[in-house]
């Protein structure tokens, strides 16, 4: 008994699927092709599902899968069929009628600032099928589940608008078939060769044949009779094979980057990637991509990251970025297929299965070894660096084996440079150190300008002394995990006693009356400075703040507070400059109001030159002037 039977129902689209179609009909205009991509690519993830399930139940079959492209050029449609694993009415209505993706509402939060090119982000949040609508005004998908009934298949209809129907329907095979009814002026598509040049440049690499009505021209006899037409078949108009599978010799540069355009959704070239067969203890193929662009959503959600696609023996088994790959390389887009994994291994073996846990490690070596050749060429290395080196800085904390190898990848802003760009690596650092040099200096801070004026550089700077610049909102945190690298200290410049080795001038002893006046500014600040000293590290400034050398940095504890995070009670040291002809002046006062706020003012400059946030800003700015118009007397 059918329930409903041809009975059609009327859905309206959940809110947010209004907003997407109209995106993806405007923004991916200029790409429409690309819809016959998007709808091959799902038909071939349906016949990986197809087969995944018929390893547990063989009466699923899928022994013959496959995708069909027909077309109709009077009628202006382009039918798109598949014998994959199909829907059920529910699951149409879940997958199709709803955005399924959490992300979506930041997705459209992020194209409405407009800081991207918006095709790239389609695909993204699982938006693909309605790339349909580019092209076309009205679309049926008509499916069956395998395992269900045939009479139990659904239809869904939809003019892209506002709402969808669906009704219970009779298919004979298992699967799926959408129907485009073309645009009026989209209507070239239903053209055989158009149709078979876009698999040919997107789909060539599906592992699974795709197949289209083969062309058969009128023939005639000797005698110039025409010879009836033979009917067309089905012929297979792609490459079909696993290309992860092939010999990396035999794969050309345009196949490895239409194949990573199919599994990733990406609209780009890919950076780089790495393609081996693994032989050994245990065999495995991979093929790994860096994509060239970050996508908009790497920072948010680390554990729902996707595109690492695991296979047994060209069998696909499941997404299983979170499995092969360690959070820090979360960019990483591809294929694994091992020969050696059961093929009915679930997402809760997999997380410790010893054969899983060896190819992971090999696949972080592979990556940072892939990383490390491509280092080599700066303006490819600097593009990466640009796009995921904040990720790739998590692997120095996330993976302690390879720790030293993360840190060779790393690049930084240098006092050795001019400008912001950080293409400075900790050998570079290392290989213009001064023998008497033994630590690798560095100073953190919240934006580019702020630490290259930073004061605290002043006396490396009068030394020739190369500063790293941290500027990333992680390399506080980062910092705070590491000690050394290759036998050399890692030291804040903002922090702890300076040693600059032994080179260093003795500073000059301070005498009674500069104890007695350092002690006196310590009174006034007690409840904001934990000591107050004579530097050894300013130059031109007057005054700076110093962390203890295990403490958080100023402009860190700022972040936390913004955030509503507890910050850590430890108050800095004010370092006073001596030699400064406002701190000789200062010296001089008497008066105990006036000499307070002059105090008051040596702190709350080195605390902005800090990024630090002043307490009470209008009072300092009442304060400043008040000096000012004293001086001007
Ligand atoms: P994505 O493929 O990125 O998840 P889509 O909007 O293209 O996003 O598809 C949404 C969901 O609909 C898919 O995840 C899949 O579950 C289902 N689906 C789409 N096309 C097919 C198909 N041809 N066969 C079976 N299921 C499909």
């Amino acid at each position: 008994m059918t329930v409903n039977a041809k009975k059609t129902e009327q859905f309206e689209f959940q809110a947010e699927v209004n907003q997407v179609l109209d995106l993806v009909i405007h923004s991916l205009y200029s790409n429409k092709e690309i819809f016959l991509r998007e709808l091959i690519s799902n038909a071939s993830d349906a016949c990986d599902k197809r087969r995944f399930e018929a390893i547990k139940d063989t009466s699923l079959g899928a022994d013959d899968l496959y995708i069909k492209i027909d077309f109709d050029a009077d009628d202006k449609t382009v039918t798109i069929t598949d014998n994959g694993i199909g829907m059920t009415r529910d699951e149409v209505i879940a997958n199709i009628g709803t955005i399924a993706n959490s992300g979506t509402k930041k997705y459209l939060e992020s194209i409405a600032k407009k800081d991207r090119d918006d095709a790239n982000l389609i695909g993204q949040f699982g938006v693909g099928f309605y790339a349909s609508f580019i092209v076309a005004d009205e679309v049926e998908l008509r499916t069956r589940k395998a395992g269900v009934a045939a009479d139990q298949a659904v239809s869904w209809k939809s003019d892209g608008k506002s709402a969808y129907t669906l009704e219970n329907i009779e298919k004979e095979e298992v699967g799926t078939e959408i129907i485009l009814h073309l645009r009026k002026e989209e209507g070239d598509f239903a053209d055989h060769f158009r149709l078979k040049s876009l698999v040919k440049k997107y789909s060539e690499h599906v592992a699974f044949p795709i197949k289209m009505l083969e062309v058969i021209y009128p023939e005639k006899d000797d005698e110039g009779n025409e010879i009836p037409a033979k009917t067309p078949e089905y012929e297979v108009v792609n490459d079909a094979t696993a290309l992860w599978k092939k010999n990396p010799g035999d794969i050309k540069y345009e196949d490895y980057q239409s194949f990573y355009k199919q599994i990733s959704h990406d609209f780009q070239d890919a950076a780089f990637w790495s393609h081996n067969h693994i032989e050994g203890t245990q065999s495995y193929s991979n093929l790994l991509y860096v994509p060239s662009k970050s996508p908009f959503n790497m920072f948010q959600n680390p554990e729902d990251r996707e595109g690492l696609k695991l296979y047994v023996k060209r069998v696909f088994i499941m997404d299983a970025s979170k499995e092969l790959l360690p959070n820090y390389l979360r960019f990483v887009k591809g294929v694994v297929d091992s020969n050696d994994l059961p093929l009915n291994v679930s997402r809760e073996i997999l997380q410790d299965n010893p054969l899983l846990k060896k190819i992971r490690s090999g696949l972080v070596k592979r990556v940072l070894g892939l990383l490390k050749k491509q280092s080599v060429d700066t303006d490819v290395y600097a593009n990466f660096w640009k796009e995921f080196g904040d990720i790739l800085k998590e692997g120095v904390v996330e993976d302690f084996a390879n720790r030293e190898a993360v840190m060779k990848l790393l690049r930084f802003s240098s006092t050795h440079n001019d400008d912001a760009t950080e293409n400075v690596s900790l050998e570079d650092y290392i290989g213009r150190m001064s023998e008497s040099q033994e630590t690798i200096y560095y100073v953190t801070g919240e934006s580019y300008e702020a630490v290259k004026n930073s004061p605290h550089l002043e006396l490396f700077k009068k030394k020739g002394v190369e500063v790293l610049l941290m500027h990333s909102r992680i390399d506080e945190w980062i910092m705070s995990h590491v000690h050394e690298f290759d036998g050399k200290k890692f030291q804040s410049v903002a922090k702890g006693k300076l040693d600059l080795g032994k080179d260093e001038e003795k500073p000059a002893e301070t005498s009674d009356e500069e104890k007695n006046f350092l002690k006196q500014i310590k009174e006034n600040l007690k409840d904001v400075v934990s000591d107050v000293t004579a530097s050894t590290r300013l130059v031109d400034s007057a005054s700076c703040l110093v962390m203890d050398e295990h403490a958080m940095a100023i402009h860190m504890q700022k972040l936390m507070e913004q955030v509503g995070q507890a910050v850590p009670g430890q108050l800095p040291a004010l370092e006073i400059n001596l030699e400064h002809p406002l701190v000789k002046h200062i010296e001089q006062i008497t008066d105990e109001d006036r000499f307070a706020q002059w105090a008051d003012m040596l702190y709350q400059q080195a605390l902005l030159a800090e990024g630090g946030q002043l307490k009470n800003p209008a009072q300092y700015v009442h304060q400043l002037n008040q000096l000012m118009l004293e001086v001007m007397k």
